[in-house]
């Protein structure tokens, strides 16, 4: 198959970890017959350095023209780049924005998965995580409290604030879709987060996501209050599959979700619209403090890649490959500075690529 993919180096580490990627990447398509044609794309920073503006519009274009997007971080030091003088629309943040409004990417994917091997690092009991635990949270990512009308006003002489959160019913019958076909290709099992003892917003998600749920008869959906869910994820992450909410709970909850897995160097993430295009590329920021060190883990790039075969190219076995070897790397005991334990291997960030490649030399298939 070929595979026509835009690649986002970005600022910082962005290019050592996405280069790592890319290697990933051509090593799949090596072993499993595709063709991966890559066309580079500038964002952030790096737009600013040559076009003056953090993304073009011909960028755009040719975003669109890929079938998927690898990006790795954009941004620098606030305090000492160049860039965080310009205004905040020129900044290298704006571009990031840019592309998702321009690109209808109302899907975000944040998979947080607790690694056998770097358990030590999730601040939960070991009998709650014994095991590990793999888990999606679905963010809508377009609508909601973030994009509805506000005011600041004076109100019978108070000052007054008002944010508004409005979801329609087709916005939330397609963030449904995407998450029941997200756990199809999983355990099956949705979570749904609302607040509907408070909220008539999330009344109509309930409606639209059990209609939803009716043409996707294996899945199991139920609905959890955003309280609840808070609570469950640090009490019982285990029992969580795809948990599927609106932008704001999305937003505190995929954090929370993240933050008892340990680095931010393992966090992969998605970003999708109605077709199978997709923005792949890793939760962290560009982490200037050790960009060009050489020391950035490449892992979470890499587990985006996996995600991009996944789910733009729904070629699953090539995923499922790349996802094994990260887990087989792990267990051998090499790791980066970020996930560095007592008794294991410190490794950099091109050999961390290497060691991954390694661990997919055949097709499993071929067994
Ligand atoms: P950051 O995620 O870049 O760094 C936070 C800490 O995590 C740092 O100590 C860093 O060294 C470490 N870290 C991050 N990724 C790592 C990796 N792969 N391996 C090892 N360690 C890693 O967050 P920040 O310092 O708040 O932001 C730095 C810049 O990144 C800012 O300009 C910010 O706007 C930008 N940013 C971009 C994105 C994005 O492109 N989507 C997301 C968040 C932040």
């Amino acid at each position: 198959m070929k595979l026509n993919i835009g690649v986002i180096k970005g600022d910082g580490i962005g290019p050592e970890i996405v280069n790592e990627a890319m290697k990933v990447l051509d090593k799949v398509a090596a072993v499993y017959g595709h063709e991966c044609n890559y066309t580079q794309l500038l964002m952030g920073g790096a737009s600013i350095d040559v076009y003056g503006v953090p993304l073009t519009d011909e960028t755009i274009e040719l975003a669109r023209k890929s079938d998927a997007v690898l990006m790795g971080s954009i941004g620098g030091d606030a305090k000492t780049s160049p860039w965080y003088k310009l205004e905040p629309s020129k900044r290298p943040e704006a571009g990031l924005l840019k592309i998702r409004k321009s690109l209808n990417l109302f899907a975000n994917l944040r998979p947080a998965v607790l690694y056998e091997e770097l358990k030590g690092a999730c601040p939960l009991k070991e009998e709650i995580t014994d095991g590990g635990f793999d888990m999606m949270i679905m963010r809508e990512l377009t609508g909601g409290l973030y994009f509805g009308q506000r005011s600041t006003e004076e109100v019978d002489g108070l000052m007054t604030a008002t944010d508004t959160l409005t979801y329609n019913e087709d916005e939330i019958r397609r963030i449904a879709r995407r998450g029941f076909d997200i756990a199809m290709k999983r355990r099956k099992k949705v979570t749904s987060v609302d607040k509907a003892n408070v909220l008539d917003s999330s009344r109509l998600w309930i409606k639209w996501t059990d209609e939803g749920a009716k043409d996707y008869p294996e899945v199991t959906l139920e609905h959890m209050l955003v309280d609840n869910c808070a609570m469950q994820l640090v009490k019982d992450p285990r029992q969580f599959d795809v948990i599927l909410t609106e932008n704001m709970f999305g937003d505190i909850l995929s954090d929370e979700a993240s933050m008892v897995t340990g680095s931010i160097g393992m966090l992969a993430s998605a970003s999708l619209n109605e077709t199978k295009f997709g923005l792949y590329e890793p939760s962290g920021g560009s982490a200037p403090d050790i960009a060009g060190k050489g020391i950035a883990n490449p892992i979470a790039t890499i587990l985006s890649a996996a995600m991009m075969f996944r789910f733009s190219f729904d070629l699953d076995e090539e995923a499922d490959a790349i996802e094994r070897a990260v887990s087989e790397v792990l267990k051998a005991g090499y790791r980066t500075i970020d996930i560095m334990s007592e008794g294991k291997i410190q490794i950099g960030t091109c050999e961390m690529g290497d060691r991954i490649c390694e661990y997919i030399s055949h097709r499993v298939s071929e067994n």
